[in-house]
């Protein structure tokens, strides 16, 4: 079996005590079976505290503490997990974050995601166009579905990623011709026609309405409770946004490097998901919502502010990405919008 990643992603390095936000703050973290059977053997003084700071359940988690802190988050903010029993007996999920996978027949594809601060910030500030490194891992399963379609979604995927990356255009102009093109990829797939074609300048296609996606989105489940009351507080400065874009556009010229980073990031990361419910529309609206959203909000925080550096940029796209893309429920909410907007 192949393992397919983005080749950013061996550049990720987790910063720990040097993060300014933490991945064991504010979530509740599942331990997998094989984990827990590990703690459970674990003898003296630790094994006592693995077994009093666990929930056992038919999934079992760590209890948090106050503020939502994983109870092994030590005071210099590293895992004592870690310290006292190597990085091998951290639970799967600690393994894998931030990266993310999905399994296809004979490939298993992944990636690092937005919603790690040096992940964020590896994938929003590079200047390569986008390439990736396939190596041999051991074999593993996975859902059934359509060859015809797998390779039919592959070959658009590579089409879509190299036409966002095609600076001649605008970042909203290359969308909005991806969003058709992805409308007529899911009429054709429906009919049962798999040939490759090519994207066209579509001058007509608008993106998402921003004030929708705004007011969707301060609806969606919060993580940070306070996130509602400050989408709600964007959406009334959208006057002021449309008027200061221009300004915005000279004052911050490496914000479409960014946004084009972010958008082949979300292809990547979702396109191919749609071979196994045979429609992958959504998850291409997905991705133009996500860079309008954070490109509105980039916008709201340069009027308020003056200004905005590429920190601003990444802390913006890591808090849409962990109250998006790490609920189930707010994927959904956005995948369905794309029908409904
Ligand atoms: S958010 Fe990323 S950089 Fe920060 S502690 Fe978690 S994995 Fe490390």
């Amino acid at each position: 079996m192949i393992l397919r990643m983005p080749d950013y992603c061996s550049d990720f390095r987790c910063t720990a005590d040097k993060c300014t936000d933490n991945c064991c703050i504010g979530w509740e973290i599942d331990i997998d079976d094989k984990t827990l059977s590990h703690y459970l053997s674990v003898k003296g003084d630790f094994g006592r505290r693995l077994k009093e700071n666990i929930n056992f359940g038919e999934t079992s988690s760590f209890k948090l503490l106050k503020n939502d802190r994983c109870p092994f988050l030590n005071d210099r903010n590293l895992c004592d997990i870690f310290t006292e029993l190597g990085e091998e007996h951290l639970c799967q999920i600690c393994t894998d974050h931030p990266r993310y996978f999905e399994w296809f027949k004979g490939v298993k594809e992944g990636g690092t995601g937005l919603g790690c601060e040096e992940s964020a910030r590896i994938i929003i500030t590079q200047d390569k166009k986008f390439s990736f490194t396939e190596t041999v891992i051991p074999d593993d399963d996975c859902e059934d579905y359509s060859d015809a379609l797998y390779d039919f979604l592959y070959k658009a995927r590579e089409i879509i990623i190299t036409y966002l990356q095609d600076r001649n255009l605008s970042v909203d102009e290359r969308i909005a011709d991806v969003l058709s093109y992805a409308e007529e990829l899911q009429y054709r797939s429906d009919n049962g026609e798999y040939e490759p074609f090519k994207i066209e300048r579509d001058r007509d296609r608008k993106l998402p309405d921003e004030e929708k996606l705004l007011s969707f989105f301060s609806e969606l489940e919060p993580l940070d409770p306070k996130r509602p009351e400050y989408l709600k507080h964007c959406l009334s400065l959208t006057d002021d946004v449309k008027k200061n874009r221009n300004a915005f556009r000279n004052a911050v010229p490496d914000m479409e490097r960014y946004l084009e980073n972010i958008a082949v990031y979300f292809i990547w990361r979702y396109f191919m998901k749609g071979v196994f419910s045979e429609e992958f529309y959504s998850y291409v609206f997905f991705m133009a919502a996500g860079v309008s959203g954070i490109r509105y909000l980039c916008e709201c925080f340069y009027l308020e502010n003056g200004t905005l550096t590429v920190k601003d940029v990444i802390r913006i796209a890591k808090e849409y990405s962990k109250e998006t893309e790490y609920s189930d429920d707010n994927v959904n909410a956005v995948l369905d919008l794309a029908y409904n907007i």
